[in-house]
């Protein structure tokens, strides 16, 4: 183990998907370091993995029992060496330290694969949205805000939503914003068309993913049409990019989510996936209403006590991890390799555990794209809403979409052509890695000891 991953275990015990996180880049950068020993001298490694500042802020609340509740905030501002610091709000029962530090580093060099002046960083808390009312929402946003707003600014913090955090919250929580300061800006991204948000953004996530895997198989003389792809999770992210796939002609078999997932053999097509949006974001009810609609459909419970997760056990050329973090583990990998699964393409952020990546990387002849660079997209389309919030207008639906091709394309370009250059061929892991640490490393290095 590296003296740095060492040193960032013994100061932050406990953060696991933290240190994974920082352990997946320090492997990639080696070959780096040791081109550039002043990058040692200048103890980057060091600077890059501490968090510029952490706040961590009490939230009360009351439900609609007129029962006080408490959770815990969270801002984590991690580098902003390249710009502001910018990154998703997560609600999720399961948030902690560690996985909002572990998504704000990544979405430091994921900002800078999309060259967007952005810096990185990440928020959220432990509240659950889920079978909350409206009002208990929007009395949670307001509160998770009014410690916030000191915090965030169009110049300092562009927070955007994560998991748990969609259109609702978004507008819950800038209507506070809004209040707090008297001022309308472009503070947060992934606003409503009507008051400035922009189109494709709530897409661009997905979209731009399934542009990845695309350019990917390119690569091969190969394309996504008729393809059988595995796609979980049922969010933001999965549903943009099942309906990307199926505009190119693959077919999707799967979605998830966090109760279980349904398999659909005939293939998710156009009239299935309204169904999806109106079931997860409008009445947000479960997956498994999927297979109660279209019974050709099979539904399959989580089931805690295996060691692996049966939605990535059926044959498929493509898989597509769209819901959370770790959700690929060794035997996963296994049974998509064992499967002949050509291609996975992350939709989520570190959907795969270290171990699952090593195996699926291990055998050299699947296309495999980091979160990183995959769904670099969702961080680029934010970028270009507040452009568009700077320059006070509006782009159209195609031309936003043609930058997000554009930029898709060559963010798998320049993974490709960093891995070439630090001798691993093909490796979109490194290529990602590598470019994102030297774009920063080099801003830090400019602006002193800071
Ligand atoms: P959403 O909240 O919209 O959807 C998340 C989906 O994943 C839901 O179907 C949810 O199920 C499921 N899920 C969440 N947690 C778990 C869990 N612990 N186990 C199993 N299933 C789970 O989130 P997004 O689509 O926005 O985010 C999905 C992933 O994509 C995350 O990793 C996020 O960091 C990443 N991402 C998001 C971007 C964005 O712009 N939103 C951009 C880039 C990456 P349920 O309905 O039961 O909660």
């Amino acid at each position: 183990m590296s003296e740095i991953l060492k040193m960032v275990k013994a100061r932050d015990p406990g953060e696991n998907e933290f240190h994974q996180a920082v352990q997946n880049v320090i492997q990639s950068v080696q070959p780096v370091l040791e081109r550039n020993p002043e990058y040692r001298r200048k103890a980057v490694l060091e600077r890059i993995t501490e968090p510029e500042r952490v706040i961590s802020f009490r939230v009360p609340w009351m439900d609609d029992q007129a029962q006080i509740r408490v959770n815990r905030g969270f801002s984590i501002e991690m580098n902003s060496a390249l710009g502001l610091y910018k990154g998703g709000l997560r609600f999720h029962p399961s948030v902690t330290q560690s996985i909002l530090k572990f998504l704000a580093f990544d979405q430091v060099f994921k900002n800078a694969l999309t060259t967007m002046p952005m810096g990185g960083g990440a928020g959220g808390s432990d509240f659950d949205p889920h079978g909350k009312s409206d009002a208990e929402v929007m009395g949670f946003c307001q509160n998770f805000m009014a410690e916030l707003y000191r915090h965030i600014g169009p110049n300092k913090d562009i927070p955007a939503g994560d998991i748990g955090v969609g259109a609702r919250e978004i507008g819950y929580l800038f209507g506070m914003y809004r209040r707090l300061r008297n001022e309308f800006t472009g503070v947060m991204t992934g606003k409503g068309l009507g008051w400035g948000g922009s189109l494709i953004r709530l897409e661009a996530a997905g979209y731009g993913c399934v542009y990845f895997a695309a350019e990917m198989l390119a690569g091969r003389n190969d394309g996504l049409e008729a393809k059988t792809c595995l796609v979980s999770g049922s969010g933001k992210v999965a549903q943009f990019i099942t309906e990307k796939l199926i505009e190119l002609g693959a077919k999707v078999l799967t979605l998830s989510d966090s109760s279980g997932y349904i398999y659909d053999e005939e293939g998710i097509d156009s009239d299935k996936l309204k169904f999806v949006k109106q079931l997860k974001n409008i009445r947000r009810g479960r997956i498994r209403e999927y297979a109660d609609k279209y019974t050709g459909a099979v539904y399959t419970e989580v089931d805690n006590t295996l060691d692996y997760n049966p939605l990535w056990n059926h044959p498929a050329n493509c898989a597509f991890p769209a819901a959370t973090e770790n959700e690929i583990r060794e035997k996963d990998a296994y049974n998509l390799i064992n499967n002949r699964v050509g291609v996975v393409c992350e939709g989520a952020n570190m959907p795969c555990t270290a171990e699952a990546v090593e195996i699926i990387q291990g055998r050299g002849n699947i296309l495999y794209a980091p979160g990183k660079a995959a769904n670099a997209g969702g961080a680029a389309a934010a970028g270009l809403e507040m452009v568009q919030n700077s320059m006070r207008l509006t782009w159209t639906r195609e031309e936003v979409d043609n930058r997000l091709k554009i930029i898709m394309k060559n963010i798998h370009k320049t993974c490709l052509d960093a891995a070439d250059q630090y001798g691993t061929p093909g490796n979109y892991v490194n290529g990602a890695n590598i470019t994102g640490f030297v774009k920063v490393v080099e801003a830090m290095l400019d602006q002193g000891v800071v």
